[in-house]
């Protein structure tokens, strides 16, 4: 087992690091920014030491301001967490060729599964579907374009291939738009990604986000959690996930996720990993792999019982996964809101003080947060503060449990989100489960029509 690991993040994520670690008895070392000295986990670390100012450009960005952070700590892996260096295979190579583990898969696999266009002629190859595109970068070539855009048909959406977080995207209806439409998101994606490749795919309708939790060891064992469903978004931003995703068939699970696991095998995947595809009409398209822990993984555990976190640290300590497919069974349902510090009306970021936090409990509840009384929420970094988990033997327990739990919940000081996740779980349709990815953005603009 690794004997020391380096947290290279900040806030529940890091927290949940932390406690893995603990429980693996693992020395954990926690690195944070000026503005961060505060931070649960940095208080109940082994060791801690700060890297650089407020900045996230200048500390938790910094690939050289992390891996001194490892070296004056000796430090034995790096656990990347989400967002940040989690997925710059540049980081992941430094990390390795520096003398340290990187708890994630290999720089290689990052640096194909960063590139769409890579990332998508990998998952056709090892059999995962994939939405009708262009099958490459698109070239020069008009008539050519024009005629990928008659064979996948109409509408159809043009993305970047080095793009990410939602952007670097243009939906085309017709001929008229398209050959403007291609040079504008090769401009627009040279400028934003440093990458203007772009390509073609069928833009989707009315799909939902379902995604598939992978874990893959280095003796070639790869297994599937099943699904989560992450329909619930605002600008592509999840706000509640679940799992099981409404609707999907044991059977459909089980076809899709060996799939998934098979693809790690094929690819030399290692660690856990996330394979997120639109679906619909009783179709999975591949969008994108995640080659990392993500926000959501607690629903997974929830119902599966697998420590996801606890995996990934066996794993790069070049253990074998503790379970094969058949140990897998899944339990119930489990819920997931995401808990902003934010203004629940217009979205904007509400930093500051909380001056009373009471977290709710009870069966079947969960709660990942690094807030505590008199935690100061800093300016400078994305504004989720935690997640509230809960899990019951129906989808229908798992929300009673929830719309207990939100009710119990008390932040004061800044604003949150708890009052629109109340709201969410009162909604009709999102009750009865199946939305689509649409379903949430709708909502909120009824609910500004009405204002
Ligand atoms: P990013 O890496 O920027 O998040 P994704 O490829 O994951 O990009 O796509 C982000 C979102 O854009 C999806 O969740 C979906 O809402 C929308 N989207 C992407 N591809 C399509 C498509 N082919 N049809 C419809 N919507 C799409």
């Amino acid at each position: 087992m690794l004997d020391k690991v380096l947290i290279a993040n900040r806030g529940e994520i890091a927290l949940r690091i932390l406690r893995a670690c603990k429980e693996l008895g693992i020395r954990s070392v926690a690195l944070h920014s000026e503005a961060d000295r505060n931070l649960k986990h940095v208080r109940l670390a082994d060791e801690s030491v700060c890297i650089g100012p407020a900045s996230s450009l200048e500390s938790y960005l910094s690939i050289p301001a992390v891996i001194s952070a490892a070296e004056v700590t000796d430090s034995v892996g790096i656990h990347p967490g989400y967002g940040f260096l989690s997925e710059n295979a540049d980081f992941a190579e430094r990390v390795e060729e520096s003398g340290f583990v990187f708890i994630g898969p290999k720089a290689e696999t990052i640096r194909i599964m960063g590139d769409k266009v890579q990332a998508i002629k990998a998952m056709k190859a090892a059999g995962v579907p994939t939405v009708p595109g262009s099958d490459g970068a698109l070239d020069e070539d008009d008539e050519k374009n024009i005629a990928h855009a008659h064979r996948i048909g109409y509408p159809i959406i043009l993305k970047a291939s080095g793009g990410g977080g939602g952007r670097g995207m243009r939906v085309v209806h017709s001929d008229a738009t398209l050959l403007n439409s291609i040079s504008l998101t090769k401009a627009e994606a040279l400028a934003t990604f440093n990458n203007g490749m772009v390509y073609m795919e069928k833009f989707l309708g009315n799909p939902r986000h379902i995604e598939i939790q992978v874990l893959a060891d280095e003796h070639g064992h790869a297994i599937h959690l099943g699904e989560r469903d992450c329909s619930m978004q605002r600008r592509h931003q999840k706000v509640i996930e679940e799992a099981p995703a409404p609707g999907i068939s044991e059977e459909i699970r089980k076809e899709i996720g060996e799939r998934c696991a098979q693809a790690c095998v094929d690819i030399g995947y290692r660690g856990a990993g996330t394979f997120e595809f639109l679906y619909e009409d009783g179709e999975f398209y591949f969008i994108e792999m995640n080659t990392r822990v993500q926000v959501e993984h607690p629903v997974t555990e929830m119902i599966t019982g697998v420590d996801i976190v606890r995996e990934q640290l066996r794993i790069a300590s070049g253990m074998p996964l503790s379970y094969t497919q058949d140990d897998i069974v899944i339990n119930g349902h489990s819920m997931e809101c995401r808990i902003n510090a934010e203004d629940p009306n217009n979205f904007m970021p509400s930093p500051g003080t909380i001056t009373a936090y009471h977290a709710p409990g009870g069966p079947g509840v969960r709660v990942d947060t690094h807030i505590y009384n008199g935690y100061r929420v800093p300016p400078y970094y994305d504004s989720m503060i935690g997640k509230l988990i809960t899990h019951g033997e129906t989808r229908e327990v798992a929300m009673a449990r929830m719309r207990t739990a939100l009710g119990e919940m008390v932040i004061e000081g800044i604003k949150c989100n708890i009052p629109l996740q109340q709201e969410l779980f009162n909604d009709a349709g999102f009750q009865t489960g199946g939305v689509n990815i649409h379903y949430l953005e709708k909502k909120l603009e009824e609910k500004e029509k009405v204002k």
